[in-house]
């Protein structure tokens, strides 16, 4: 635990000595142990001792401190006004965050003001729009085990494999109330589902591995009780009747239940730990008694599925398919597969599409249902154009909803769900001659609850202010008792304004006037030379330099009338809001439902904006008997990311089916082939997220999973790849893949560049052809390799010529069948700048083996080529300077060299290498 977070040791010390306030914070931070507490004080939120001296730094914030009879606290606060940003800096140093509020008006009672933690902020759980990204979920997880009680088998080198204990997962997003369940005996495929859905933070069951969790991912200790499979039960059947029929496995249950207490924890609120300031016999670490929490009603859903329901991503090909993120180091945030997709209008429609992404479909129907809604709209510019004007003007009705039923929505909150409601009918309008199926159910969905809208009319003013505690939110003529209060407010009022001409009438004074100050309230003012002429009832209050202040009694009696009629009132105002809040968040299921409307709605308008925008076509799906290979015919492919970013791209055609599964693409480098490989696959994928899809046609059986693997030299800028990676990547793909799968293996086999490589590579290439009969497609730069297309019966070769003018290298990017002729790296380089001794040298090595047709002699050239071409070794990253092509025949050198090993940094297969490469300076 953070030093910093729980009781500061100087107060532990002396508890019972402490002031009350400080007492209330000691017992708080007990409370909230593994939080940093906010403490409230006026205006600021307070940290005190350790943690005041860690926020005022991370913060870069004054650190004061705080004396009192029992000693002097370092201190350090920040505005309440704008904690947002700084507790945003405190979750991005890994921090939780308690925010303990006043809990009593300071006026209202005799000790000190009570505190009550109000909500626990973590990075999983935040439900501030101010945290959030809008168009994003943000998931927190809870991993659970089987039996919760024994250790995850294990399987040798500590890869994920092998457990025979059902694992499950359930993700939960608390600002939206998305809530999913789902369940696998192979802790990868939770690791894989873990990766789709990115969560922030996660809580672990006993015994539930760690490693199927990110390294990024919080891991926040919690009660291991919430974890039991009884009180998980309890608690779900609470919320969704009985846990049995909802979900398959204990495992689910317990992770369900266990996501389900976090989430009442962090919310806080009336039901939680509040630390009396003179009840010394507080419970500090008893939970609320679990029948007293109130339920967080907008949890209407719990969806539990089937990874095997959707396209498997994993994470690996999530990142090389550019989803979300952009692969390059410092590439364009947009140069992803959403960023060019994403023409959502709302936050809802935004998050729908992302889930579509991470979740493309299976079956033909569902596919062809969204399809068919895509082609509708893309047909129809008006209708589609109008649909995305009005859907800018939705606000985000699943966090709205959420906050409402939270009770942490404010009245403009509940303008902002009127406004919202206002536009359903245009929208709705918009769907009535709809011809597709899909489109009419959404047109029947799209319910515009005007009960609910005219309720907030009636009861909420225009424009209310953002407090919600000092009036000014219910309309007038919403509740009789409230008109009274502002009436007697209102003519106290006029009395008053009237009053300054009644008395210079009556007083004869004509410079009298009434005025208002905050600390005396209302009162008369008479210049000094007129005071003789104040009445009797004039009683003096203020005396200044050139006049004098009065009061009547009568105006104090007014006065008082109004203060309290007003205090009256903005009580009253309070209630009623809370009350037609209430109201509201009944509504909850309602609400939702709409939001899901809403939200497929955009997501499709989005899907046909972008298919019209950059002429997309619809792609044919294509069932196929499950057990024959997969039918892939693209006609005109492109990148759908790569030619958003540069001027002009060529398209090219794909043709996969039964006799033809296993694509060998050679060409020099740059000359296209990752491209096209990943074109292929992003098309694939589109086409099963009910996208339309970039190309001229597209024929397209559902895959079940895409793997790919992208080997060194693609991903040497992520400085990730090392030979280790690269076979555990591979291991995977050849223990999992089907004849349903979609396999891309772009250079592999690099990591280590001795002969081992190119053999594995192409022994791993045999395997996936002969026994594993997934669709595959393989690049290379190394030629030997294409005599694979003549060995194996369904794979065929493709290359990417490339024309040599001058020592210049023109790229057409264009794919031909057949095998390319020559690796025109050396043109390359020569492009490139590199110096033409260099070139020449190389050339020669090239010549001097021109003859060599065994595999292991050509990749021992072009490794050595690579040197010369990069600079590099890529057999020693991180290893010695590589030897100079001459000359590095000395055994002194090899001494040298052996000396500079870093024994410590290189795996067995480098040493090996490394050995190699030794052995050959002796040799030469
Ligand atoms: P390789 O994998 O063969 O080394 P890449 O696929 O990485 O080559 O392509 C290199 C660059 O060539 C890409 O970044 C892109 O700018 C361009 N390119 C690739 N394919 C095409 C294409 N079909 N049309 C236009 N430019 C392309
Ligand atoms: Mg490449």
């Amino acid at each position: 635990m953070d030093p910093a977070l729980g009781p500061p040791e100087e107060m532990a010390e002396k508890r019972d000595e402490l002031t009350p306030m400080m007492r209330q914070y000691h017992d708080l931070c007990a409370r909230y142990d593994d939080a940093l507490v906010l403490f409230q004080v006026g205006d600021f939120y307070e940290t005190f001792c350790g943690a005041a001296e860690r926020t005022a730094r991370l913060l870069e914030i004054t650190l004061t401190s705080r004396e009192d009879s029992t000693g002097e606290y370092p201190m350090s606060g920040i505005p309440i006004d704008n904690a947002e940003s700084y507790i945003e800096t405190l979750l991005e140093a890994g921090y939780r965050v308690a925010v303990a509020d006043q809990v009593e008006e300071p006026g209202e009672t005799s000790g000190v003001v009570d505190r009550a933690v109000t909500r626990v902020i973590t990075p999983g759980t935040l439900t501030e729009d101010e945290l959030l990204a809008s168009d994003d979920n943000n998931f927190v997880a809870a991993v659970a085990h089987g039996n919760g009680e024994s250790p995850a088998p294990r399987v040798g080198d500590g890869s994920r494999t092998g457990g025979t204990e059902t694992l499950a997962l359930a993700l939960l997003d608390v600002s939206t109330g998305d809530f999913l369940a789902t369940s696998s005996r192979s802790p990868d495929a939770i690791a894989d589902e873990v990766s789709r859905f990115d969560p922030a933070e996660a809580v672990l069951g006993p015994n539930a591995p760690r490693d199927v969790l990110p390294e990024e991912c919080m891991v926040t200790p919690f009660d291991a009780a919430a974890f039991d499979r009884e009180r998980a039960a309890s608690l779900l059947s609470r919320y969704y009747g009985h846990p049995d029929a909802l979900l398959a496995e204990d495992a689910e249950i317990r992770a369900c239940g266990a996501l389900l207490a976090y989430a009442e924890y962090v919310r806080g609120g009336e039901h939680a730990a509040s630390a009396g300031s003179d009840d010394e016999a507080a419970p500090v670490t008893e939970p609320a008694d679990p029948d007293e929490r109130s339920r967080l009603e907008y949890l209407t859903h719990l969806t539990r599925y089937d990874p095997r329901e959707y396209l498997l991503l994993d994470a690996v090909a999530l990142r090389s398919l550019e989803l979300f993120e952009p692969r390059a180091v410092h590439g364009r945030d947009d140069a992803t597969l959403v960023g060019v997709l994403d023409e959502t209008a709302s936050a809802l429609g935004g998050r729908t599409l992302r889930d579509w992404l991470r979740r493309p479909l299976l079956e033909p129907d569902r596919i062809e249902s969204r399809l068919d809604a895509v082609e509708e709209l893309t047909g129809a510019v008006q209708t589609r154009e109008e649909l995305h004007d009005h859907l800018r003007d939705v606000y985000d009705l699943e966090r709205l909803i959420g906050r409402i039923s939270r009770e942490r929505a404010n009245a403009r909150d509940l303008r902002s769900l009127r406004a919202t409601l206002a536009v359903v009918p245009e929208i709705r309008q918009r769907l009535v001659d709809a011809d597709c199926d899909r489109l009419q159910r959404l047109h029947d969905e799209l319910d515009p609850l005007v009960d609910v809208r005219e309720a907030i009319d009636e009861a909420i003013v225009e424009n209310p202010p953002i407090e919600i505690t000092e009036g000014d939110i219910i309309a007038d003529g919403y509740d009789d008792g409230l008109d009274e209060l502002r009436a007697t407010a209102r003519d106290g009022k006029q009395w008053i304004e009237d009053l300054e001409e009644r008395e210079r009438e009556r007083t004869g004074i004509d410079s009298l006037k009434v005025g208002y100050n905050s600390v005396h309230g209302y009162y008369i003012e008479v210049t000094n030379p007129n005071l003789e002429s104040v009445p009797d009832d004039y009683e003096r209050r203020q005396t200044l330099k050139n006049s004098e202040r009065f009061v009547t009694p009568e105006l104090k009696r007014r006065e008082d009338e109004i203060v309290g009629a007003e205090e009256r009132a903005d009580e009253r105002e309070y209630d009623l809001f809370c009350e037609v809040r209430r109201d509201v968040a009944d509504e909850v299921e309602r609400v939702q439902a709409l939001a899901n409307a809403v939200a497929t709605l955009d997501a499709v308008v989005a899907l046909a904006t972008a298919a019209a925008e950059y002429d997309y076509c619809r792609p044919e799906i294509t069932d196929t008997d499950r057990r024959s290979g997969l039918e892939i015919d693209i006609e005109g492919g492109r990148h759908p990311v790569v030619e958003r970013t540069q001027e002009s791209f060529v398209p090219n055609d794909a043709r996969f089916d039964d006799g033809r599964r296993l694509a060998i693409i050679t060409g020099p480098n740059m000359s296209g082939k990752s491209t096209y490989m990943r074109q292929v696959a992003q098309i694939v994928l589109l086409a099963q997220v009910g996208s339309f899809v970039p190309a001229q046609s597209a024929r397209i059986t559902p895959v079940d999973r895409i793997f790919t693997r992208v080997g060194a030299s693609d991903d040497i800028a992520g400085g990730r790849s090392t030979f280790m990676v690269e076979m555990d990547e591979l291991a995977t793909i050849l223990r999992e893949a089907d004849e349903r799968s979609l396999v891309l293996l772009d250079e592999v086999g690099r990591g280590t560049s001795t002969a081992d490589g190119l053999a594995i590579a192409r022994a791993i290439t045999e395997h996936v052809h002969d026994e594993v009969g997934a669709t595959t497609l393989f690049a290379t730069h190394h030629h030997p390799l294409t005599e694979l297309a003549d060995d194996l019966q369904a794979a065929f070769p493709l290359h990417f010529e490339v024309e040599g003018v001058d020592d210049e290298v023109v790229f057409h990017h264009e794919i031909a069948s057949g095998a390319a002729t020559g690796s025109y790296g050396i043109e390359v380089a020569t492009a490139a700048g590199v110096p033409e001794t260099v070139v020449e040298r190389s050339r020669e090595l090239v010549d001097g083996t021109a003859s060599a047709a065994d595999t292991t002699g050509t990749a021992r050239d072009i490794d050595e080529f690579e040197r010369v071409h990069t600079g590099r070794d890529p057999a020693a990253a991180g290893g010695p300077s590589p030897a100079t092509a001459d000359g590095g025949d000395d055994p002194t050198d090899i001494a040298a060299e052996l000396r500079a090993l870093d024994l410590g940094h290189l795996t067995p297969v480098e040493a090996l290498t490394e050995l190699d490469r030794l052995k050959r300076m002796l040799e030469e």
